[in-house]
């Protein structure tokens, strides 16, 4: 089996709030990863211009997939106009593609902010539709299938519409990799500054630190990340997720 996991989030920084601690243990375990944002984060700035801040953050994207040892990309859809349609359907189902992920995170269906919504359909369309051999004009690699699919927790792992907290099949212990986990979200430096400024939020660190520890209460463990399984028709049901890290 082809061991390459992929994160299709909508913004740079959320696979480091969200499943970091998970991809740092899957590189550990000698796993391919590979970081996607839709956006390059051109809304994450009240004020420098969109090209600015954009460029900005595809650099502190690529700094934290380095020191995860992953690779990282971007869809360059743009920010708060997110938007599953034909043409970001084609990027998205051409790059997975081209990578061949066999376990794949996203965002819930439903999150806090339509972006990551739609980065959901997106990876939900391409996690289906890359293996299709008509389904992209770009060659089919070897080992290309449906693959294991998780969805990472919603913003504060709130449901948006009930506010209640979303119950996982698949926690996972990160104790041992908050530390790097925690190095990882320090990379995006400029969105400390901007999360102090519009959201009133002075603890960029310390909110990851304090959800990961919520999660952990589940195992009895310090830190943890939390996943539903994605159980749909054609999908992997095995928790592959829980086998590996065991
Ligand atoms: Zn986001």
């Amino acid at each position: 089996m082809r061991r390459v996991a992929l994160s299709l989030l909508a913004h740079p920084d959320d696979a480091e709030i969200l499943c970091a601690g998970t991809l740092l243990r899957l590189a550990e375990r000698g796993w391919e990863v590979h970081i996607v944002t839709a956006t390059p984060g051109d809304c994450g700035s009240a004020t420098l211009p969109a090209n600015e801040i954009a460029a900005i953050r595809r650099a502190e994207a690529a700094a934290a997939a380095r020191l995860l040892g992953a690779s990282y990309h971007c869809l360059e859809e743009r920010d708060v106009n997110v938007v599953f349609d034909r043409a970001s359907n084609r990027k998205a189902i051409d790059l997975f593609r081209q990578l061949a992920p066999t376990l794949v995170f996203t965002h819930p269906r439903c999150d806090y902010m339509l972006d990551h919504e739609q980065a959901h359909l997106l990876a939900r369309s391409a996690t289906f539709s890359y293996p299709i051999p008509n389904a992209s004009p770009l060659p089919l690699l070897e080992g290309s299938q449906i693959p294991w699919l998780y969805y990472t927790d919603p913003v504060e792992g709130l449901d948006p519409y009930t506010g209640q907290l979303v119950t996982p099949t698949t926690v996972i212990d990160i104790t041992p990799q908050i530390e790097r986990k925690a190095e990882l979200l320090a990379c995006h430096a400029s969105q400390r500054e901007w999360l102090r400024a519009h959201h009133g939020m002075d603890e960029y660190l310390d909110a990851m630190r304090r959800h990961s520890s919520l999660r952990g209460q589940a195992l009895g463990a310090a830190f943890a990340e939390a996943f539903v399984q994605h159980r749909g028709h054609a999908y992997p049901h095995t928790d592959v997720l829980a086998e590996l890290v065991s």
